[in-house]
């Protein structure tokens, strides 16, 4: 059983890594930013809740994530481990985490403010499929279409230059701390996010010591 935690600030590839490590060894993503997602794309009472909160790149309370988190691990559905993305975001939650879970390791994802902002505001997804497009590294091949599906290409709606400014805040003020207090209990691993996804994903299988990608 692998149990990781996967911390960086937005636009890190924290959702991509995650997907090829639990493609390769079985295990299961965990990503709130998704699960709140979907809430708000299928208007459930907890999407009415967080809406507003997400697309201000505003933090969504520490009880109601908490009780996602809880939620989402008690399914059991992770019989060879999970990688979680998105949680914990501050100390508090690192607490709850730490109490309840041993971690294995966790994967941090290290890149600068200024390369964040310019991943971030050239972030795309297929408002069809969700197929995930980069205007500097991953252009579709004819523009605003997804080449998968012909569905239009859009934004997060948290990835607006104003939102950007917030949770890059939010991030140095409250995840910082977070990856201080594991690095006082747990292992954690500093992996440069510059490169490529490839590449990063094989510092990351070096430096957890597990299999490298297929
Ligand atoms: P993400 O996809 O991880 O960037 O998450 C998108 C948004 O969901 C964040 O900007 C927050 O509004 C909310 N969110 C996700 N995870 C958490 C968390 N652990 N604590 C508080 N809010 C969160």
């Amino acid at each position: 059983m692998r149990k990781y935690v996967i911390v960086g600030p937005l636009g890190s590839g924290k959702g991509t890594q995650s997907a090829l490590l639990a493609r390769d060894l079985d295990i299961v993503h965990i990503s709130v930013g998704d699960v709140f997602r979907w809430h708000v794309k299928n208007h459930t009472k907890l999407g009415a809740q967080v809406r507003r909160i997400m697309a201000a790149g505003e933090l969504v309370g520490d009880d109601l994530v908490e009780g996602v988190v809880r939620d989402r691990l008690d399914q059991h559905d992770w019989n060879y481990g999970f990688v979680i993305d998105g949680f914990p975001r501050n100390s508090r939650q690192a607490e709850f985490f730490l109490e309840g879970y041993d971690i294995d390791g966790v994967i941090h994802l290290d890149l600068p403010d200024g390369e964040v902002r310019r991943r971030v505001l050239a972030r795309r997804y297929c408002s069809r499929c969700g197929m995930d497009y980069n205007l500097i590294a991953d252009r579709p091949t004819e523009e605003g279409r997804c080449d998968v599906c012909g569905g239009e290409l859009v934004a997060r709606e948290d990835d607006t230059e104003e939102a950007l400014v917030e949770r890059l805040r939010l991030y140095h003020e409250k995840t910082d701390p977070v990856l201080e207090l594991f690095g006082r209990k747990e292992y954690v691993v500093t992996v440069d996010a510059t490169p490529g996804v490839d590449e990063v994903q094989r510092t990351i299988r070096e430096r957890l010591a597990l299999p490298p990608p297929l």
